[in-house]
């Protein structure tokens, strides 16, 4: 049913992009899986994919190098066609109090999150959007619980994926009339590398703020992703979709 619609999954080498790249797959979509320096992980995936009886392949940039982004996406495009789907998911944390942030940590947390909005979906959405691709799209960005509430030592991390909530918005009111859906999934605690990263005692601080005690899998984030990729879909735009356990 979904074998003509491809999706891209950026990130597909970390632990939500790869759920969302191998949940795709198994619905019948053809996934191409983004990395940026994880090559093997991301061959991991691609691996899972065919495995599991799907079909993919793999592509690399800097989602923070807009240079980059647009010679690789052009060549996807003159390879590859119009997408159906993007999942706009790959981002980064530098976490620290705010006194403690570098300039750094603010200009690479910043870079990486929120221009990767502006260069990835900047040279796919032209061709999704034209009037000759009747079938309309799907894109999904990739927030946190953290844009929506303000995390403390993430002034940064909160900063990007606020930006990325507002940008998503705005995207969704412009390609609507196209019938491309554009919305948001804000995650909470995800078991994946980035969350192995947080200091024990923190992490159980925040897990005493997750009313089902527990953090979520990447395949719960994946479910959601598939969901807002299919046709059923269709009416769900400009929305912000959290999945974090009951964390209020
Ligand atoms: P992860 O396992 O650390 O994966 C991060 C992914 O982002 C990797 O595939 C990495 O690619 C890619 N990436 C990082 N910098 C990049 C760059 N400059 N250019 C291209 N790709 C880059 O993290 P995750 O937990 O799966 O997070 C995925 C998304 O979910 C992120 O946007 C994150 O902010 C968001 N999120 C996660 C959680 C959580 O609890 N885990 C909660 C809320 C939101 P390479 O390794 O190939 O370089």
């Amino acid at each position: 049913m979904n074998e003509d619609k491809k999706v891209l999954v950026t990130g597909a080498s970390g632990g939500i992009g790869r759920a969302c790249a191998v949940e795709a797959a198994k619905a019948g979509y053809y996934v191409i899986c983004h990395y940026n320096g994880s090559k093997g992980k991301a061959e991991e995936t691609l691996a899972q994919i065919e495995a599991a009886g799907g079909k993919g392949e793999l592509i690399q940039f800097n989602i923070s190098d807009r240079e980059d982004c647009k010679v690789k996406l052009d060549e996807m495009t003159a390879k590859h066609g119009v997408l159906w789907g993007i999942i706009n998911n790959a981002g980064i944390t530098r976490d620290n109090t705010f006194v403690g942030l570098t300039g750094d940590d603010w200009d690479a947390v910043i870079h990486t999150n929120l221009d990767s909005f502006y260069n990835v979906l900047s040279p796919l959405v032209m061709g999704m959007a034209s009037r000759k691709n009747k079938r309309g799209g799907r894109i999904i960005t990739m927030a946190s619980v953290s844009g929506l509430y303000g995390n403390r030592g993430q002034t940064n991390y909160s900063a990007s994926k606020a930006g990325i909530i507002g940008a998503t918005k705005a995207l969704a009111v412009e390609l609507a009339g196209r019938n491309i859906t554009v919305n948001c999934i804000a995650p909470g605690v995800i078991e994946t590398d980035m969350t192995k990263a947080i200091d024990p005692q923190i992490y159980d601080m925040i897990m005493g703020t997750i009313p089902m005690k527990r953090a979520g899998k990447p395949e719960e984030i994946g479910a959601l992703a598939v969901f807002l990729l299919s046709e059923a879909a269709g009416y769900i735009t400009r929305q912000v979709i959290t999945v974090n356990g009951g964390m209020q």
